[in-house]
């Protein structure tokens, strides 16, 4: 096992043990939110054919001059018949979207034309650039949506347009959330004076499902050994477990012990404050991440460890794949502390202005107060050793 490893290692050492990916095809209507687990192509030119992008005239470029009056041979209508072919001196009506007719090079639009029966004159200019051309979209086979993305309401639209009606997306795995602790219980229970209101295991659900998992979240476990092991061996349907409080020096810090005695822990401690205990390694051959159990460290590293961990093994697009945070770089309002030896990750409101992002911060930093995570929207990466001051430019995530 390694220890206090920096967050770069951390992550290296948990994608070695990443959650078991596997496919399934869905169809295209239920496929929202879902990842693509493998490249979409295009099955169709887009567009199809040439085709008008204006109701109007198709006709010949070189017939037209301001006040020329055309014979009319048809119309051409969105999903119509073949439209008849123009020659000199002629033109044909055109709705929006429908083929191009054979000798017709352009378009003039309806409001630049005077139509009287069979005849029309045309009193403005006539415009190539109003034709959509065969494929000037997508040619056929042409890849569109890489593996890893995201499916959104623009991406689906993407993926009928391309005549997809089913897609393979990534099966979401299911992630146990255990939460330890003696004093934890469920919110909407009586407390007892010792007791606190249980709430990492609902933030964490939240997270897990936003990066495309089914959260399977479990009561939380007390302090004794035969509890915990009895909780996570009870977890055979889930591909992986992530585990709050019970990982630091203390007595009852029995997620570490139970690991060091009967699991295969990698590392234990990372560089970087708040968060500094999580470990990760396999508990009967099940990746298992181990988070600290103050509630803000146990967002943060989330955001910082675990979300990348999630995206390396479900195989997300660094772009278009779900993600939580991004790393961004923003102005300090004011100085920030950093952290001796590790990366420090304070929270911040981050807001656009004048085309730069600047950061701020408010409440209380404790890494116990819940409400600093909703107060801000972002964590600076403050390098070791190294304090912030107000005017630099520092690397942060921010968090959506
Ligand atoms: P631990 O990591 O178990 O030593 O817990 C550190 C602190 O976080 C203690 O104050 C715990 O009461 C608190 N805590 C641990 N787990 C949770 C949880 N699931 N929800 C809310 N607070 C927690
Ligand atoms: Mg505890």
């Amino acid at each position: 096992m390694e220890r206090r490893v920096t967050p770069e290692r951390a992550i290296e050492i948990a994608s070695s043990y990443p959650i078991p990916r596997v496919v399934e095809n869905v169809a295209l209507d239920q496929s929202g939110d879902r990842v693509l687990a493998t490249a979409l192509s295009s099955l169709v030119d887009d567009p199809r054919f040439d085709n008008s992008a204006m109701d109007g005239f198709a006709v010949r470029l070189e017939d037209i001059t301001e006040g020329v009056t055309l014979s009319i041979v048809g119309e051409s209508r969105a999903g119509g018949p073949e439209p008849p072919m123009v020659g000199p001196g002629e033109a044909c009506r055109i709705m929006t979207g429908a083929r191009i007719p054979a000798g017709a090079d352009s378009i003039v639009v309806v409001e630049d034309t005077n139509v009287s029966g069979s005849n029309v004159r045309i009193n403005g200019k006539a415009r190539p650039g109003f034709i959509r051309r065969r494929a000037e979209n997508l040619s056929v086979g042409q890849e569109a949506l890489p593996a890893g993305t995201l499916l959104g309401p623009a991406e689906i639209g993407l993926a009928a347009t391309m005549g997809h009606h089913q897609v393979a997306v990534v099966k979401k795995p299911r992630i146990a959330i255990v939460s330890t602790g003696d004093e934890l219980v469920a919110p909407g229970s009586e407390l007892s004076p010792s007791e606190i209101y249980e709430s990492n295991s609902y933030a964490l659900s939240s997270l897990v499902e936003r990066m495309g998992c089914t959260p399977v979240r479990h009561h939380a476990v007390a302090d004794t050994l035969e509890d915990l092991k009895a909780a996570l061996s009870s977890l055979r349907e889930c591909d992986a477990i992530i585990t709050s409080g019970g990982v630091s020096m203390g007595d009852f810090d029995l997620v570490r012990r139970i690991m060091e005695e009967e699991g295969d822990p990698l590392f234990w401690k990372v560089a970087m404050r708040p968060g500094g205990p999580p470990m990760f390694g396999t508990w009967e051959g099940k990746p298992l991440f181990a988070l600290p159990g103050n509630p803000v460290s146990s967002l943060v590293v989330f955001h910082l460890l675990v979300e990348p961990w999630i995206a390396d093994s479900l195989g997300y697009h660094e772009e278009a794949g779900p993600r939580l945070s991004r790393k961004v770089t923003v102005r300090l309002q004011e100085d920030v502390a950093g952290a001796p030896g590790k990366v420090c990750l304070r929270r911040i409101r981050i807001r656009s202005e004048n085309g730069e992002l600047l950061a701020t911060t408010h409440t209380h930093q404790g890494s116990g107060n819940m409400h600093s995570m909703v107060a801000h929207n972002g964590l600076t990466l403050l390098p070791p050793d190294t304090n912030g001051k107000s005017g630099q430019i520092i690397e942060a995530l921010w968090v959506h």
